[in-house]
């Protein structure tokens, strides 16, 4: 059970959604943007969020879009992991979009809300990082294109009463291989112990890594030790604390780290 009263409102553009959202946050209804709910719902029923009301982003054409424009794929931030995994057409999404959570939770879980919520790993966002992704963000006076890179660093960092319409991905960039592996404890379904995913691109490998610090991440300084074969030398450029929780210690993920990243380098530098 939820244990506060909370109003649902479903906009169907985007000027009322921003709309709907600052006239809410003006009454003193601390209001969230809606995307599936999963985490919004989880978290209220154990009191680590409240809200007086959530506005579905759902309703919003700009959010459900599937589409490609001049070599690039651009997906509604309101879509499903499993449409973005079934309809999406970009193979590194969907094998990373693919290992979040089990079916019927991505059914229900957006892009929107993996790369926005609180929950730390953001999956979805790996691959999305190892492109020139744009963020097409919604606020006053309406859509603007931003970097991903700018805009998502460790967590989606947008203005207060902004939400995330849209995902741009440049294809043409990354036409090479790729490689995406989740590791975990024990289950197939389970958070990750770490995930990697890779692409080749311009003859050159990018990875980025979920599970192993507290945050999603790319790093130049591991990437250019990888490109040159010195995988220890990249773990030792782990940007941040290795996680040590009981998904597993720090030393076994940089143990299991140095056996997924042969594996990556097998497939990318092919
Ligand atoms: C059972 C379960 C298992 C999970 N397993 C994994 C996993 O294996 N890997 C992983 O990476 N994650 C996992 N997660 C985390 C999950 O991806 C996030 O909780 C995600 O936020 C849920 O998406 P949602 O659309 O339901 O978000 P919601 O609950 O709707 O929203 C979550 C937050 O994101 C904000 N938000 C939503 N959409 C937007 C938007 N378009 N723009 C701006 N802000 C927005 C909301 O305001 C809210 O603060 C799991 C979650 C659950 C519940």
């Amino acid at each position: 059970m939820i244990p506060f009263d909370l109003s649902y409102h479903r906009p169907d553009s985007v000027e009322e959604a921003v709309a709907t959202y600052r006239r809410l946050e003006r009454d003193g209804r601390r209001p969230l943007y809606y995307g599936g709910g999963t985490e919004i719902i989880t978290m209220a029923r154990l009191g680590q969020v409240r809200t007086g009301a959530g506005v579905d982003l759902k309703g919003v054409p700009e959010c459900g879009i599937v589409e490609r424009r001049n070599g690039s794929l651009l997906l509604g931030a309101g879509l499903t992991l499993a449409e973005v995994c079934e309809r999406g057409g970009w193979a590194p999404l969907a094998d990373a979009a693919g290992r979040v959570a089990d079916h019927t939770s991505r059914c229900k879980i957006t892009l929107g809300g993996n790369l926005a919520g609180q929950i730390p790993y953001r999956e979805a966002v790996l691959p999305l990082l190892l492109v020139d992704t744009v963020a097409v963000v919604a606020g006053e006076p309406g859509l603007r294109r931003e970097r991903l890179a700018d805009v998502f660093r460790a967590t989606l960092r947008l203005p207060p009463g902004d939400f995330l319409a849209q995902l741009e991905v440049p294809l043409h960039e990354a036409d090479g291989p790729h490689f995406a592996v989740k590791r975990t404890r024990l289950d197939w379904v389970d958070y990750p112990l770490m995930t990697v995913v890779g692409v080749r691109a311009g003859g050159r490998a990018r990875i980025a890594f979920s599970g192993l610090c507290g945050y999603p991440f790319r790093d130049a300084a591991m990437e250019r030790d990888l490109n040159a074969g010195r995988i220890q030398d990249a773990i030792g450029h782990i940007p941040g604390p290795v996680a040590d929780d009981l998904h597993g210690s720090a030393d076994y993920r940089r143990h299991v780290l140095a056996g997924v990243l042969q594996d990556a380098l097998e497939v990318l530098r092919a």
